[in-house]
């Protein structure tokens, strides 16, 4: 019987259930009480309707632990809506892994709306407070003209917890233990483990598929990486595209891009070819690896560029 549970459970695992929440917000429970919310694929250049992460959360015995939150009000009130048909209990955490608007913007959803209803606290990097103050302006734009009005009542709500270097956060019967980045995809970058399954949020140390960005700094996130791939977690959530119960292979794809894309940079500088000339070129033996590779690609180049011409 024991042995029977143990296969049972670890078929869980295997074969995720699509449920749907409301119309179009797909929710996939990977079993143990987490549950995942994949955005579509895609640019916010490009058709970004708010919605393009991973949004995940966790059930214990006290209550839920949010991982990001999306892009809008809108997609905030579509993953509050989500968890209340999964489970009565209150929200008590909502951890965002990083400043990007696509995983900031749906916090709002989860403010206290009158007197009596508890609000849950907002965590983030210790960095991320101050990364919210400088880029309001420019998010807030940029989400006003991208997304219209589904931009309607989007504000920035900032972390009453800051995270340093480590914060255990008690669900109940689970505990998730979180962990700030030094500088790596940004300077805001947090990552959550969930003790009981081993399963790790990467947030967007990790890409899988979708082509990794990098907007802090390239050796930062290889370093920050190769702690991920240490942690023995057995599932990863990362930031965008599926789930993965093989960490160590979905971290080294995003490494080999990683250091193929630094290797060609230095080697332009080196020899005098132009950032636009760069972008075309560098990582193109990776092109084909990886979804939304030309934008991607480009951008990371305009920020890496000009940083390693200093070295
Ligand atoms: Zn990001």
């Amino acid at each position: 019987m024991r042995i029977l549970m143990i296969i049972l459970s670890g078929l869980v695992w295997l074969l995720p259930v699509h449920a749907q929440a409301n119309d179009d917000f797909a929710i996939e429970a990977l079993g143990h009480g987490i549950y995942v919310h994949h955005g579509a694929h895609l640019d916010i250049d490009d058709g970004y309707q708010g919605d393009i992460c991973n949004i995940s959360f966790v059930v214990g015995s006290k209550g839920v632990a949010v991982i990001d939150t999306g892009g809008s009000l809108k997609v905030g009130q579509q993953l509050r809506l989500a968890i209340a048909k999964v489970t009565p209990l209150p929200v008590l955490y909502v951890i965002n892994t990083h400043v990007h608007p696509d995983h900031t913007y749906g916090n709002a959803a989860f403010l206290a709306s009158h007197v009596d209803e508890i609000e849950p606290e907002f965590i983030g990097h210790e960095k991320l407070a101050a990364a919210m103050d400088l880029r309001q302006e420019q998010y807030s734009k940029l989400n006003a003209k991208l997304l219209g009005e589904d931009a309607m009542g989007t504000i920035l709500v900032k972390p009453s917890i800051a995270v340093k270097t480590n914060l255990s956060l008690d669900l109940g019967d689970r505990k998730l233990l979180l962990m700030a980045h030094p500088i790596a995809h940004t300077n805001t970058d947090l990552s959550v483990m969930d003790g009981q399954t081993n399963t790790l949020f990467s947030g967007d140390l990790l890409f899988i598929e979708r082509t990794p960005v990098v907007e802090g700094d390239v050796r930062g996130l290889i370093a920050e990486l190769d702690k991920l791939k240490a942690s023995g977690a057995e599932h990863v959530v990362p930031g965008h595209g599926p789930v993965s119960q093989d960490l160590v292979l979905a971290i080294n794809n995003a490494q080999t891009y990683l250091k193929v894309l630094l290797s060609d940079i230095r080697d332009s500088i080196k020899k005098g070819i132009s950032m636009e000339v760069t972008m075309n070129t560098a990582a193109a033996s990776e092109k084909d690896k990886w979804l939304l590779f030309d934008v991607a690609n480009r951008r990371n180049v305009n920020t890496l560029y000009p940083a390693l011409e200093w070295e």
